[in-house]
């Protein structure tokens, strides 16, 4: 006794938005104020997967992630599309070059 219950739900993880680092693109529509786990699904590979609000932190404001990018594919899917898109703008630097 004595001590109050702690909060019902388990502990939901949320961490606040530092707007002023996003990138809001132009966009009119103001972000959330808190991040929160994202569930969802892989566009490719249809893996079920959790983007954790902690990450969504360090894309949007560390990394400069487009704020409304959003999430659709697992890591490992994610890991290809870049290798693909670097090896796209590789050759489209060469065709500049020529
Ligand atoms: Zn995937």
């Amino acid at each position: 006794m004595g001590s109050r219950t702690r909060s019902k739900n388990k502990k939901e993880e949320r961490v606040p938005v530092d707007d002023s680092k996003l990138n809001m693109g132009n966009t009119y529509s103001s972000p959330p104020q808190y991040y929160y786990d994202i569930n969802f699904d892989c566009q490719d590979c249809g893996v079920h997967q959790v983007w954790t609000a902690q990450q969504q932190k360090w894309w949007y404001e560390e990394a400069g992630g487009y704020f409304f990018s959003g999430a659709i594919r697992c890591r490992e899917c994610r890991k290809e599309e870049q290798a693909r898109k670097k090896k796209a703008r590789i050759n489209a630097d060469h065709e500049k070059d020529t």
